[in-house]
């Protein structure tokens, strides 16, 4: 049986042509970019010309562009600089209830470190009213943080609009772009961004590479110290596989972006209006058109999404949940339950996400194969209501 894999939010598989570009950086030319003999030089070069690639896919200049560990060492690097940075001039942070845990953990340990956040709400959507942004700036806050699509609920959020009001208030705007780089495209002077976070393994590069984008003039202090790598602003030796991998990927996405995002449309359309329709107290979580071309996230009622995820997993099947059962804890999202929902809605929620090679017959599989596991836990669930 052919493994079906609807987990792209979490992780993609690298692209052949990505491998390939790798594959010399980890033997012939193995160099370290700051040795000064042709090995390194060689290593440097590759890392130079991928900084310009990645920069110039979002409009960026080349020195905007800092290479990192991926995308949770973007967001801490993003916070935490820029706090410490502006310490002078506040100590107030503004960001969402939604975000990553990579933006949220680094807030949360800022704010025992004395600073303050403020978290806008968001509507059952999960949408943020820019509007909220604007009323809770105070002359003490120093950054705003909202991810530009939502990793859960797929939610697509005002970014440039947000960015506006940042600029016209002087406050930094980060925005954790990790869902939407690469399959849509982002220039960072449109959505009015000061820094701006990706990961290249959610676009077919390699695990363990990412990058930062810090507009020309931000104040923000390095995340790692040591060398003098990426201009002083990041040390530790490259991981110059891992950027030539990823500046590949982006490559490969600027070429088939348009295509991938328009059969996604069509089957993550085909996916929802199938189960609502096929499955009765089902729901979409999530706006239904503000959303990312790959997602579907849907609440079962009267069932566990753990239950639903284990049956379709024996069927071949790969999704997740909506709740943190891989970390052994019961809380339910807290994206879900930003939005308003309840625990037990929050605990029914499944999350298919698509990729390049995703088919439609994999979805009409998938409709075929979930209503039958939907009814056949819903007769053994306390939970239910429904039909007993
Ligand atoms: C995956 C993800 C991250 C973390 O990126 P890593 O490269 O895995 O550290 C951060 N933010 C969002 C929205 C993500 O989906």
């Amino acid at each position: 049986m052919k493994r079906i894999y609807m987990d792209h939010a979490a992780t993609t598989p690298a692209h052949p042509d990505v491998m390939a570009s790798m594959e010399p950086y980890f033997s012939e030319r193995f160099g370290n970019p700051s040795s000064i003999h042709s090995f390194g030089r060689e290593a440097k070069k590759a890392v130079d010309s991928s900084r310009d690639a990645v920069a110039s896919f979002i409009g960026a200049r080349s020195d905007e562009v800092i290479f990192t560990s991926g995308g949770t060492e973007a967001d801490n690097f993003a916070l935490e600089g820029i706090a410490y940075a502006n310490q002078n001039r506040g100590n107030h942070i503004i960001s969402t209830p939604i975000e990553h845990h990579a933006v949220a953990n680094s807030i949360k340990t800022l704010v025992k470190r004395g600073f303050e956040a403020t978290f806008v709400p968001v509507d059952s959507d999960g949408l943020v009213d820019p509007d909220d942004i604007r009323k809770a700036i105070t002359k003490r806050t120093i950054l705003v943080s909202v991810m530009h699509a939502n990793n859960e609920i797929g939610t697509l959020e005002p970014i440039a609009d947000i960015g506006k009001i940042c600029r016209e208030q002087e406050v930094y705007f980060h925005t954790d772009a990790v869902q939407t780089f690469g399959h849509m495209p982002i220039d960072v002077k449109e959505l009015n961004v000061d820094l701006l976070s990706a990961s290249a393994h959610k676009l077919y590069g390699p695990k363990g590479a990412g990058m930062l984008y810090i507009k020309k003039g931000t104040k923000i202090v390095p995340y790692l110290y040591g060398g003098e790598q990426e201009m002083g602003r990041r040390a530790s030796t490259e991981n110059v596989p891992g950027i030539v991998g990823f500046a590949k990927a982006v490559e490969v996405a600027k070429g088939e972006m348009k295509i991938n995002d328009s059969k996604l449309v069509r089957l993550r359309d085909k996916l929802i209006d199938g189960i609502l329709s096929m499955i009765e107290d089902s729901r979409l979580n999530g706006h239904r058109t503000k959303r990312l071309s790959n997602n579907v996230n849907i609440s079962i009622k009267y069932i566990e999404g753990e239950s639903m995820l284990l049956r379709l997993d024996m069927e071949g099947i790969a999704v997740s949940t909506g709740s943190a059962c891989s970390s052994g804890s019961l809380e339910p999202s807290h994206v879900l339950l930003s939005i308003g929902l309840t625990h037990d809605v929050a605990h029914s929620s499944l999350r298919f996400t698509m990729g390049r090679d995703s088919t439609e017959k994999e979805v009409d599989r998938i409709l075929e194969v979930l209503p039958k596991i939907v009814k056949d836990l819903r007769k053994m669930s306390p939970l239910n209501r429904g039909n007993n």
